[in-house]
């Protein structure tokens, strides 16, 4: 029987997040403090976290830092109240398994925290801590950056770039996309900041690494097109 940790403030959620899943056969305990939690999560033997990001004591991007950061290996799921695409990246970046907006469906929680045990089953404890398109290679811990396995410097922002390219690898995005996914809110649509980034991008991954697709945006090549490029 598989035991979940809630780490969760409000009282009205915690009881119905608490009710649902013991009616489903998890074992709950509930924490409503993010160190509390820290602790908990450290010390029990817990196979899944669904932690809130709006904690009391703590934010609680910093209670996932945390325990990433003291090798916690166990899928987390983000409860955020923000419908804010920057929260939702930079979880998980930051090590996060899964995010799911409030208010939301006990359903739709209840299938994401299945699909991420089944996961965690299959690969145990294998934590994805690299990206890997074609020749760049980038690590989510070290954030650092390679390509064809040389170091490449990028600033942060690059940096939330290329993840952001790396992880929609394939797909075209369109510059307002880009601009919620790695700069967030309150970017002039009509400014040409995502072009000039992607002109660095360019200078440091490799020209062929980005290309423009007329009147829609930008796409990352899929690894077999470079690969077939490189080869
Ligand atoms: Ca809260």
């Amino acid at each position: 029987m598989s035991r979940i940790l809630v780490v969760e403030d409000e009282p009205r959620i915690a009881s119905f997040l608490k009710k649902g899943l013991q009616a489903h056969g998890f074992i709950t305990i509930h924490v409503e403090d993010g160190d509390g939690g820290i602790t908990l999560a450290l010390d029990g033997e817990f196979d899944l976290l669904i932690l809130d990001l709006g904690l009391p004591d703590r934010d609680g991007m910093t209670v996932l830092e945390a325990l990433r950061g003291q090798g916690f290996a166990k899928p987390i799921i983000l409860l955020t109240a923000r419908d804010d695409l920057y929260d939702k990246v930079n979880g998980l970046e930051a090590g996060a398994d899964d995010y799911v907006t409030k208010p939301f469906r006990f359903e739709e929680l209840l299938a994401r925290i299945r699909a991420r045990l089944r996961s965690a089953q299959t690969s145990p404890k294998l934590v994805k801590t690299t990206l890997s398109v074609g020749p760049v290679m980038l690590d989510l811990l070290t954030r650092q950056v390679q390509v064809g396995g040389q170091v490449v410097e990028l600033s942060a922002r690059e940096f939330i770039l290329t993840e952001t390219f790396m992880r929609h690898a394939g797909q075209v995005l369109s510059r307002e996309q880009l601009l919620d996914l790695a700069w967030g809110y309150g970017y002039d649509p009509g400014s040409n900041i995502v072009d000039v980034y992607v002109g660095y991008l360019r200078k440091k991954l490799g020209s062929d690494c980005i290309e423009t697709v007329r009147g829609m945006g930008y796409r990352m090549v899929p690894s077999e097109v470079i690969n077939a490029a490189v080869s």
